[in-house]
């Protein structure tokens, strides 16, 4: 099963997202959750296309990409893994459940501190929020997201086959909990005891800052749920909440790639970051 999965490795990425792609836009077109406000041929148009500029530029820039560095790690014996004495099929675990709480940790430091905020704040910026705007990434998000990955898998040690598996779960699981799909609340209560669903997700999505600094997680809700940072539904509902941020409202800037990608140079930070919070100082003196 590893064996045929690493030998097939491209061909599983593709057919699961063009797959997931397929089925979260069928779904989105039967059961919508929100009406969208921006035409979606333009933000379908401009959000697919940064995901390929993306895929070509990491394609350019790390040719091997996780699964090269994780099998160079294996050829020089790095990583905690290489040092335990643990069955296989747990290391496999365990590593995937690590990988998923770095990208929670990694998506709070990128909210958290203001220079990251400058790039993360494009995949925000979206209008609306749906399928796309799951792979609605600035290009350094995506540079900065590689090499912190590479950073787990060298003290980790991963096996390949794990790390193969997270990419894509991840991959899939982004576009499906951006999905703007109806799912029946008993049924949405069950699944984010486990997994980060469209309408739990949707809260982070939020105009409103304290919505916006909630429900960091990607694939398991377990990591908001843990660390304080769960929100159960947008104070507005999801069909009156808005959508994006305050700030970017402007259509030319928030759903044009060359606006996209000069979000992070543009204005100052107000608000949003937790860096920037200010808090209320207790009298002096007590
Ligand atoms: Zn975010
Ligand atoms: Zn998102």
């Amino acid at each position: 099963m590893s064996d045929f999965i690493i030998s097939h490795e491209v061909i599983i990425r593709l057919s699961a997202f063009f797959g997931t792609l397929g089925m979260m836009t069928l779904w989105e077109l039967v059961l919508p959750r929100r009406v969208l406000t921006v035409s979606r041929v333009l933000r379908w148009m401009n959000n697919l296309g940064i995901t390929f500029l993306n895929s070509f530029l990491l394609r350019i820039i790390f040719p091997t990409a996780a699964v090269g560095m994780t099998v160079f790690a294996q050829k020089h014996g790095w990583g905690l893994f290489n040092y335990c004495r643990i069955p296989y099929s747990s290391v496999v675990v365990i590593s995937i459940v690590t990988m998923d709480f770095t990208i929670y940790l990694q998506h709070v430091m990128f909210h958290a501190l203001p220079v990251f905020w400058r790039i993360h704040r494009m995949h925000h910026a979206d209008l609306d929020i749906d399928v796309t705007t799951g792979t609605r990434f600035h290009p350094f998000e995506i540079i900065l997201s590689m090499l912190i990955k590479f950073a787990v898998i060298i003290t980790l040690g991963p096996p390949t086959i794990a790390v193969i598996v997270f990419e894509v779960v991840l991959n899939a699981t982004s576009l499906f909990n951006h999905g703007n799909v109806r799912i029946r609340r008993g049924i949405d209560h069950v699944l984010r005891w486990f997994i980060v669903t469209p309408d739990m997700h949707r809260v982070h999505h939020s105009v409103e800052d304290n919505e916006t600094n909630s429900n960091f997680g990607f694939n398991l809700s377990w990591w908001d749920r843990l660390l304080g940072t769960y929100r159960a539904q947008p104070r507005m509902g999801h069909k009156g909440m808005t959508i994006g941020l305050r700030g970017f409202r402007d259509t030319k800037r928030c759903t044009n790639l060359p606006g996209m990608l000069a979000i992070p140079f543009l204005s100052k930070i107000t608000g949003y970051t937790i860096a920037s919070h200010t808090w209320e100082n207790p009298k002096e003196g007590h």
